[in-house]
């Protein structure tokens, strides 16, 4: 088999990835070891996923943005940071922000969705396919060409090989790229629940001691129209398998408990899901006829919401290379393109990664030199506008 580019992993980064390069007229083979009826109709996975306006723009000029129900986007239109046990609270509003919402908040397997079937109305006559049920095996690069090697023994070549397959790409260590792991040791139960006290579209980060928890604002419960939110609870690992396993009413009493009654009464709406946390920053984000997109590129610690957003950079940055290249009929491959990618792309994330190890090592530790500083921190933060207007601009994806 011969194609342009394979892309490996048709998760949202994969997908959104072919969408954005089906114009180019480029063939392209997608390769997911899910089955197709996973990647056509995406399961509920708990994640609600907070977008900047600027990825926002970049669904929309991909048309993916329109394939989402109104009723699923839900605004943000603030954030707040809280500490400890206090009833203080950095606000960052909208009004700092050049919007009327500081973001939107979608549900993850909605995106993946919505991606896939972009992709479907793209398939330009077979010059992009998606293969589903494949898992790649072995890739191979050289000046000339990239052959990758899948698990049912068939071969495709190809002029470029991207990655998208996942923060543990094992594509990328086919490649023999390293990549720093952080292990935070913790994992995080996300799930959607109902809550007597409404939340105004804002969502919370709150930094407890010995949690952390976040809410982030739904719409209303479209049957009994009850208030909703996502719930994101991290703590050791072993407390989050007991929290998902937890029958309901008990879980129901333990979450309003942890969140101080603030929401009232709080019930369970969907099921629960647990993610470990471990972020990931590899040496190169390219090699030869190779490049990363996605969590394969930049594996982000959610607390500050920027996995999805910098994977939608990502692909902006790369797909004008690779369109403006085989416009001009040069090398989508060539050494030069990866590199300025991978330039542009370190510059684009690198700070925020190392300002989120920062944020997640004062405001998780448990020592009271840390509680002590952080309340500092959030109550100099409050009356500093410009430090707010930054938060803001990073919130809005600016
Ligand atoms: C709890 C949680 C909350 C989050 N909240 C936010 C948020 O608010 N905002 C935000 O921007 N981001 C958020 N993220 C991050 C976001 O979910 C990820 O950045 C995004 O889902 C990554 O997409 P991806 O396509 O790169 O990888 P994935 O979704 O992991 O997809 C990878 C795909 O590759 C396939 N694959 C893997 N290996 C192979 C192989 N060898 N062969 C073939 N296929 C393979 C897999 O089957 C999968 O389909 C959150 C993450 C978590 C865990």
């Amino acid at each position: 088999m011969e194609t342009d580019i394979v892309i490996v992993g048709a998760g949202p980064a994969g997908l959104c990835l072919a969408r954005s390069l089906s114009a180019s007229g480029l063939r392209m083979i997608l390769i997911d070891q899910q089955g197709a009826d996973e990647l056509e109709d995406p399961k509920f996975d708990g994640r609600e996923i907070a977008l900047t306006q600027k990825s926002v723009g970049i669904l929309k000029t991909l048309g993916i943005w329109n394939l989402i129900g109104a009723e699923a986007k839900s605004s943000l239109t603030h954030a707040r940071i809280l500490n400890g046990s206090s009833r203080f609270a950095l606000d960052i509003g909208h009004e700092l922000s050049d919007y009327a919402e500081l973001g939107w908040l979608v549900p993850n397997h909605l995106i993946r969705k919505a991606a896939y079937d972009s992709v479907q109305q793209q398939l330009n006559g077979g010059r992009i396919a998606i293969m589903a049920g494949e898992r790649v095996t072995g890739v191979e690069t050289d000046d000339t060409g990239a052959l990758v090697h899948l698990e049912s023994g068939k071969a495709i070549s190809a002029s470029l090989v991207i990655a998208a397959d996942s923060r543990f790409s094992s594509t990328r260590r086919m490649m023999g790229i390293s990549a720093d792991m952080h292990d935070f040791g913790k994992s995080m139960l996300v799930c959607c629940m109902t809550h007597d006290v409404p939340h105004h579209h804002a969502a919370w980060e709150w930094f407890g001691y010995g949690q952390t928890l976040a809410l982030l604002p739904m719409n209303p419960d479209p049957e009994s129209g009850a208030f909703r939110s996502s719930v994101v609870v991290t703590l050791p690992g072993r407390e989050i398998d007991r929290l998902v396993n937890l029958d309901v009413p008990a879980f129901n009493r333990e979450i309003e408990r942890r969140f101080d009654q603030r929401l009232g009464r709080m019930t369970l709406a969907t099921t629960r899901h647990a993610y470990p946390l471990v972020s990931v920053y590899p040496k190169r984000f390219v090699g030869k006829r190779f490049a990363t997109v996605g969590d394969a590129a930049v594996g982000m610690h959610p607390v500050t919401a920027h996995g999805f957003n910098f994977g939608l950079l990502g692909i902006d940055t790369l797909s004008r290379a690779i369109v403006a290249a085989r416009s001009k009929g040069l090398d989508i491959a060539d050494d030069a393109l990866l590199q300025r990618y991978e330039n542009h792309h370190r510059r684009m994330t690198r700070p925020l990664y190392m300002i989120t190890a920062f944020i997640t090592s004062v405001y998780t530790s448990e020592s009271l030199p840390a509680k002590l500083a952080r309340n500092i921190m959030l109550r100099a933060g409050e009356h500093v506008r410009p430090f707010k207007r930054i938060v803001a601009a990073s919130l809005a994806g600016n």
